[in-house]
């Protein structure tokens, strides 16, 4: 088991769809493992392989007090209603916060770590927004490629995207260095995860 270093915006890998996992097995387990270690070393509540270079559909999370868990090759079965999140933050795009519309309900399918098929639903809380972040980074999108606009990202010392870079966020070179930020931890506590069967 071993932190790996997180990819930053720029990265190639960050960008191609990932491939799904064909067998769940102890190569997969492990590769889990190492995201979550590498998700709580960088502080994050959530990491998607390709974000430590693996470009394979496996997203790990790990909701504030509760055991992280890990979804194989997640699809996003049903999403419900809107709601505005004011500062989510990706580990892959350290020093950034941006304002965005996410769903109110979020249901996934996935496998689980014995391969077995498992259901994930959540509502209005920190989890169905990490859902949507993580199932979004498989298919090679980043949360500022769904910004409405430019003012909507914010540096985290305060001044806004915009009037410091006068170049699209989705290509910008990667912020190198600073601090790490994971999804924002203002947001509902207690996920509603039904992870059983
Ligand atoms: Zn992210």
């Amino acid at each position: 088991m071993a932190v790996r270093p997180i990819r930053y915006l720029g990265d190639p890998v960050l960008r191609q769809p990932a491939k799904k996992v064909r067998q769940v097995d102890d190569a997969i387990r492990r590769l889990v493992q190492d995201m979550i270690e590498s998700m709580y070393a960088a502080q994050g509540v959530g990491l998607a392989a390709p974000q430590i270079g693996v470009p394979l559909r496996v997203v790990v999370l790990g909701m504030p007090d509760e055991e992280p868990f890990a979804l194989i090759n997640p699809v996003i079965m049903r999403r419900t209603g809107t709601r505005r999140l004011d500062g989510e933050g990706c580990l892959s795009v350290p020093g950034y916060r941006g304002a965005i519309t996410r769903s109110e309900k979020v249901v996934v399918r996935a496998l689980d770590l014995r391969g077995k098929e498992i259901r994930v639903r959540a509502e209005s809380n920190l989890l169905a927004q990490a859902l949507e972040h993580e199932v979004d980074h498989i298919n090679g999108f980043l949360y500022v490629d769904r910004l409405d606009s430019m003012a909507d990202l914010m540096k985290l010392d305060g001044t806004d995207w915009s009037s410091a870079h006068a170049v699209a966020p989705s290509e910008a070179a990667a912020p190198v260095g600073g601090a790490s930020s994971g999804l924002p931890t203002h947001a509902h506590a207690g996920p509603d995860a039904d992870t059983g069967d």
